[in-house]
């Protein structure tokens, strides 16, 4: 919250789009982002999907994953998430996840959708109602097992980690 202001804040939204216009010709899709942690250390993600035949390696998450091994921790707690656009609703859930702080983006939905990316559409289908989604998504019983036996085994887990 206390850095929500950050005076550096445009020079590493310019580092995120200047990356994202360069990775284009490094066979990388034009998205690029920073994770500045709470430290002041900041980590850069590249779009891999392609190259790495990830649909997951969107910028946000590299730049997650990258601060995440670089402080050896799941929780970048009080960092801040720049990107070069709108995180999609993976990268923003991913964010959510890492316990980021905030997320500070330059161009956004619209501006993917008209190079042909699907980041509106995908906040659609959660805008959607659920029994008319493009993905159907539904629960079932399990054969042989509880669904719920893989929460009983982590409660009884008395060394588990929370996150
Ligand atoms: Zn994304």
């Amino acid at each position: 919250m206390n850095n929500r202001n950050h005076p550096d804040a445009g020079h590493y939204l310019s580092r995120a789009v200047t990356m994202a216009a360069e990775n284009v010709a490094n066979n990388g899709g034009p998205f690029g982002a920073v994770v500045v942690t709470a430290d002041g250390r900041a980590f850069d993600g590249l779009n891999r999907v392609t190259e790495s035949n990830d649909p997951t390696a969107h910028a946000e998450v590299t730049a997650i994953r990258a601060a995440c091994s670089g402080l050896e921790t799941f929780n970048l707690d009080g960092a801040v998430l720049y990107s070069s656009c709108e995180p999609c609703p993976m990268c923003l859930a991913s964010a959510l996840w890492a316990r980021i702080d905030h997320v500070v983006f330059a161009a956004d939905r619209y501006d993917a959708a008209a190079a042909g990316f699907d980041d509106a559409a995908f906040y659609d289908y959660f805008d959607t109602p659920v029994e008319q989604r493009s993905m159907p998504v539904r629960q079932m019983e399990p054969d042989g097992v509880v669904a719920v036996a893989p929460f009983d085994a982590w409660n009884e887990n008395s060394t588990r980690v929370a996150y």
